[in-house]
């Protein structure tokens, strides 16, 4: 296909983050590819420099009306709506209850990439996440440091306690409100958990072990995407910031020197060539980053050459150090019937006329009663470094009647109503639990040298025995959690202690029986992480350096998920905003742009 050396000229306006393209040929300093928590992030905050063009490459198309509204948050997790459809490849040591025991990963493939269809909970991890890292040979990188940028992103609307104001932004363009409609059920979580001797914390404060209310990137009632909170401002403001959407990257060019000059991309069929005059920042997800590079002839010199890629630059690590949060389904409790507002009675249609006149009520947040706590369930170590997460969702496993959860994450239909058909139609609630640093690493690789085919994504979940061990703890921790009396007497929870399919045979609450459990139920936690490491010369693996400069070549940035040397303990979207904020500084001070602080 012949390669077009100018660029689309349309233009469009609407409710959404206007498409501007360059009228021009005239090339950008700074060329985003992807426009998800990392891309947008960057080049919004690249385009406060009024001499810099700058433009966003987007696969994915305009965000559809409903993503704006928190209470339909699940939407987005479908497959072909707005996502990339991503499933792992079988995993040898669990996933058994999981068709061809694949994991689905719903990557989003839209304006403001994931954010437009994430959960919208806004964690930052723990200190000691950042402080490894710097630990590990990245200066500047350490809680201190980076808690600058988390800052800096936010607009906190809640009411901090004087010991946590001092964690918080104002102002910033990303909006964080605290859980608007705390019901009754995630009373009693916080309940049980003071029961349990932990406290109820702002989780993006001093201390993270604890029990806490949800906070979500929610402004108004609406989502608060990246492309909502950073891309739509700075297309008003900055007249240099350009950003077009449906424009699928398929390579990073280089010159014979080795410098990234520009991408080549399809914009509806056809292929176009745009150049960046200074540089190229791939910002395509921990999944996609790292398959760009490759097809870039950036990477693992043998792997390039099995698919007959030119090696630009032989860098091994590029698609290692796959790591994701993994998470064990299907723990839930059922409950008096009526006793709390479950999802099918807060979805009204008065709560809909609520939310369509004023923004408020049940819609103006994913719908019903959530709750967080963060834990430590191993011995040995830092006593403030949990190691597993808990999220309370307000509705037993049952929710969907098995029409959408097997679908969503590829459970094995017939596996999964075995086990969730006894719930149907009971009320409940379910503790969603997930493994905050796993130390199973998979890798990325490429399937063909063809941009449109999706990697191969292998995480390798359970192949190191830490992660089954710390998560057979983490169930015993939410079973006491769901037993305590605040939950059975008001409530009078009961454990769905049915035995999962594939483990009958094995006694009940053994550490066998929870290790076949978890085998047969855990799945991605959608977290993936990792690809394009962070880290020092020394590091056989390390994809970027600390100003995440990619090894072996110039003119070209890693910034999004992919750079982090270890997962984040939780979720992880403010971690990516402030990896990009911090790298757009970073940016601006290599070419001689001090004046952003
Ligand atoms: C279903 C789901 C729910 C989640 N819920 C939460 C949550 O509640 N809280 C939280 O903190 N985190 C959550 N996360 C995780 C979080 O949203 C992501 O970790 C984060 O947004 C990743 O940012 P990123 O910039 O690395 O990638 P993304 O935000 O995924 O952005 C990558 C962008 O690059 C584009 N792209 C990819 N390839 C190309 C190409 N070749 N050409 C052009 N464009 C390309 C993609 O379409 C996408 O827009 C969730 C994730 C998922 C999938």
């Amino acid at each position: 296909m012949p390669v077009k050396r100018n660029q689309p000229k349309t233009s469009a306006r609407g409710n959404h983050p206007r498409r501007r393209t360059t009228s021009s040929n005239t090339p950008s300093p700074h060329l985003a590819v992807g426009s998800g928590s990392g891309g947008s992030v960057t080049a919004s905050r690249l385009s406060e420099v009024p001499e810099w063009k700058v433009l966003v490459l987007e696969a994915g198309g305009l965000p559809p009306q409903e993503s704006y509204v928190p209470g339909l948050v699940g939407l987005g997790y479908f497959r072909g709506n707005n996502n990339w459809d991503y499933v792992t490849e079988p995993q040898r040591h669990g996933l058994r209850n999981f068709v061809e025991r694949r994991g689905t990963i719903p990557h989003a493939r839209v304006l403001g990439g994931s954010t437009t269809t994430n959960g919208m909970l806004y964690v930052r991890g723990n200190r000691l996440d950042f402080d490894h890292w710097a630990d590990f040979g990245n200066p500047g990188w350490d809680y201190d440091s980076v808690l600058y940028y988390f800052k800096k992103a936010e607009d906190y609307r809640g009411r901090p306690t004087s010991e946590t104001e001092q964690y918080h932004g104002r102002g910033g363009p990303l909006v964080v409100t605290p859980e608007p409609n705390t019901g009754k059920l995630a009373q009693a979580f916080l309940y049980a958990g003071m029961e349990l001797g932990y406290s109820v914390i702002d989780p993006n404060g001093r201390d993270q072990i604890g029990f806490a209310k949800p906070e979500y990137t929610i402004c108004g009632g609406l989502r608060c995407s990246v492309a909502q909170a950073y891309l739509r401002p700075a297309l008003r403001r900055n007249p240099n910031l350009h950003v077009l959407y449906d424009a699928f990257v398929y390579r990073v060019l280089f010159n014979k020197h080795k410098r990234a000059i520009g991408v080549q991309y399809n914009y509806r069929g056809r292929v176009y060539t745009a150049y960046a005059k200074k540089e190229v920042i791939v910002s395509a997800g921990a999944l996609a980053s790292p398959k760009l590079l490759m097809l870039s002839g950036v990477g693992p010199s043998p792997h390039l050459k099995h698919h007959k890629l030119k090696v630009v630059a032989d860098v091994p690590g590029v698609g290692q150090n796959l790591q994701d949060h993994l998470g064990v389904y299907g723990l839930t409790w059922t409950i008096k019937p009526n006793s709390v507002d479950t999802l099918d009675n807060v979805a009204s249609l008065e709560a809909v006329q609520r939310y369509v006149h004023h923004r408020k009520g049940p819609y103006s947040a994913p719908l019903g009663d959530y709750g967080s706590a963060w834990v430590k369930v191993t011995e040995g170590g830092y006593s403030s470094f949990p190691d597993v997460q808990l999220y309370l969702s307000p509705a037993a496993f049952n929710m969907d009647m098995g029409l959408f959860l097997p679908h969503i994450y590829g459970f094995d239909r017939n596996k999964y109503n075995d086990y969730a058909r006894p719930l149907f139609g009971r009320d409940g609630f379910t503790m969603n639990l997930y493994l905050l640093r796993p130390k199973s690493r998979g890798a990325v690789s490429l399937r063909s040298k063809r941009p449109r085919d999706l990697p191969v994504i292998d995480p390798n979940y359970m192949s190191h025995p830490y992660d089954v061990e710390t998560l057979i703890e983490g169930i015993r921790f939410a079973i006491k959690v769901g037993n305590c009396t605040s939950l059975t007497k008001r409530f009078k929870a009961k454990f769905h202690d049915m035995i999962v399919p594939g483990c009958e045979g094995i006694v009940f609450n053994t550490d066998k029986y929870w290790a076949c459990y978890i085998k047969h139920m855990a799945s991605s936690f959608w977290h993936p992480a990792g690809t394009c490491k962070m880290g020092p010369d020394t590091d056989p693996l390390a994809v970027v350096d600390n100003r995440l400069r990619v090894r072996g070549v110039r003119g070209l940035r890693v910034i999004d998920a992919s750079i982090m040397p270890v997962v984040v303990s939780g979720n992880p979207n403010a971690p990516v905003i402030m990896i990009a904020e911090k790298g757009a500084d970073m940016i601006k001070e290599d070419w001689g742009i001090y004046d952003h602080r």
